[in-house]
């Protein structure tokens, strides 16, 4: 069996891990090649202080910042059989993460399988009529050192380029007629930028509340602006104020929903990503509909052709358990060890979840959202494959600190946990401001 990997982030690698793992029958291994377009590991944990485009004229892909920390405790962030090791404190720094990342990947000695600097181009069925489970894949790569092209042949693809690359932004009336500067939260790097200014900051999610703090130590005023049902509690420095969402910009002001009104110098979205395989080809049978990836089964699995599964696209979740617990999972069905459910089944499943989700009051757009249900998932993943399930302390850590940040955004990152069993845990005494 051959498999492509797209990607060598957290996601590539624990697809690597686990892919160079398996044995044919007749004990030799399998064929894995991992193509990675940038010359590291580790994806979006990678700072550059580049914005626009590489040196070979593609989109910069990190959207990492200069003085990012983690937003969730080291305990709920390691690999199930890789924990990043006790440091003395949970929340960690980029360059952290990237060190860890990399010891991962020397651990397992998966630097082997990886061709630095080549970007996947192309993925397409090679029988568009031959539909199902044993669809083969041209992937056409491009070798960018040297500019030369080639193609492959694979069993099977594991999409791993990240969901965190292509800027979202909305449409908001008087967008083009403001006078002020713009960025996207993608393009942000360092706080300087923004000094002095009075900038409306656009989304609350994890970014924008981040951002917010960060940037409020230079801007002149911060003005956060967000649909959520109530305003954060968080107490934010002085300079920091919540607006409800902007209904239009002028040449220098933003008009919110509530018809206040504020001079603004700078516009900052933090209005997230979406999903985008620009490699993918049409017949693939997968595409993105008002941002969910669909069709797929278990938001993993390409459902038109199942020998295409793509890593890592619930968000809000503990990631690289997460991403290994999917390539496990895949791998169960690819090596037929467990047999797919009908074409069918798949679709009405799929059907069923985003049905449910729209009676909780989701959007389509937050179809891969798991949030405080992500332990569902998990142990949904888990027990229809019968395979090795995440422990269920991930899920409580991941949610007593999201809760702490939106209460504490301040000092939540003093906070320290310690795993006692595959159930709880404990806070130990945090560090001091
Ligand atoms: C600013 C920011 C902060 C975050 N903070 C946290 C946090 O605190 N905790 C947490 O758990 N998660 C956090 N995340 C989420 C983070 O994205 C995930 O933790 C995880 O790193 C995603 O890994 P990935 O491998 O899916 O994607 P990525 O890390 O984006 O990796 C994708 C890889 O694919 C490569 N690639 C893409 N297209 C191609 C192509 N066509 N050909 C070849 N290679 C290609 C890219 O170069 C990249 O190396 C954060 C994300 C961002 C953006």
């Amino acid at each position: 069996m051959r498999i492509a990997i797209i990607g060598a982030g957290s996601a590539g690698l624990a697809a690597l891990k686990n892919c160079s793992e398996l044995k044919n029958e007749d004990g030799s291994s399998y064929t894995i090649k991992c193509f990675e377009k940038s010359d590291k590991i580790g994806g979006t944990w990678v700072y550059t202080p580049q914005t626009g485009v590489d040196r070979f004229g593609l989109p910069i892909h990190s959207s990492m910042y200069k003085n990012l920390r983690t937003n969730l405790p080291k305990e709920v962030m390691g690999y199930p059989d890789y924990p990043i090791p006790e440091i003395g404190k949970s929340y960690m720094t980029r360059s952290e993460i990237v060190d860890f990342l990399n010891s991962y990947c020397d651990n397992f000695q998966l630097r082997e399988f990886i061709s630095f600097l080549h970007n996947v181009e192309l993925v397409e069925p090679i029988n568009e009529e031959k539909n199902g489970n044993n669809q083969k894949w041209r992937v056409r790569v491009k070798n960018l050192s040297n500019q030369v092209v080639i193609e492959e042949i694979f069993d099977a693809v594991m999409v791993c380029n990240g969901h965190y690359f292509q800027p979202s932004i909305p449409k908001i009336k008087g967008n083009d007629s403001f006078f002020g500067e713009k960025m996207h939260s993608h393009d942000y790097r360092v706080p300087d930028v923004f000094k002095e200014k009075s900038v409306v900051i656009l989304g609350a999610g994890p970014s924008g509340m981040d951002l917010a703090l960060e940037i409020s130590s230079v801007a002149k005023k911060v003005i956060l602006s967000h649909h959520l049902k109530d305003p954060v509690l968080t107490k934010f420095p002085n300079n920091v104020i919540q607006k409800p969402d902007v209904l239009e910009f002028g040449r220098d002001k933003a008009i919110f929903n509530d018809n206040s009104e504020e001079k603004i110098d700078f516009i900052f979205y933090c209005t997230g990503y979406k999903f985008s395989f620009p490699f993918l080809a049409k017949s693939c049978g997968v595409k993105v509909e008002s941002n969910m990836v669909t069709p797929l089964w278990k938001h993993l699995i390409a459902v038109e052709n199942p020998s295409l599964a793509f890593i890592g696209l619930p968000f809000y979740v503990c990631a690289f358990s997460m991403f290994d617990l999917q390539v496990r999972f895949t791998l169960k069905y690819w090596r037929k060890e467990k047999q797919l459910p009908s074409k069918a089944e798949m679709l009405a499943e799929e059907n069923r979840e985003r049905e449910e989700k729209i009676s909780r009051g989701f959007k389509t757009k937050q179809f891969h959202q798991m949030g405080p249900k992500q332990g569902e998932y998990y142990q949904d993943l888990s027990e229809t494959a019968e395979i090795k399930p995440l422990p269920s302390v991930l899920t409580k850590l991941h949610n007593d600190s999201s809760k702490r940040f939106l209460d504490d955004l301040v000092n939540y990152r003093r906070d320290r946990y310690k795993i006692l069993d595959d159930d709880n845990f404990v806070q130990l005494e945090s560090l001091p401001a």
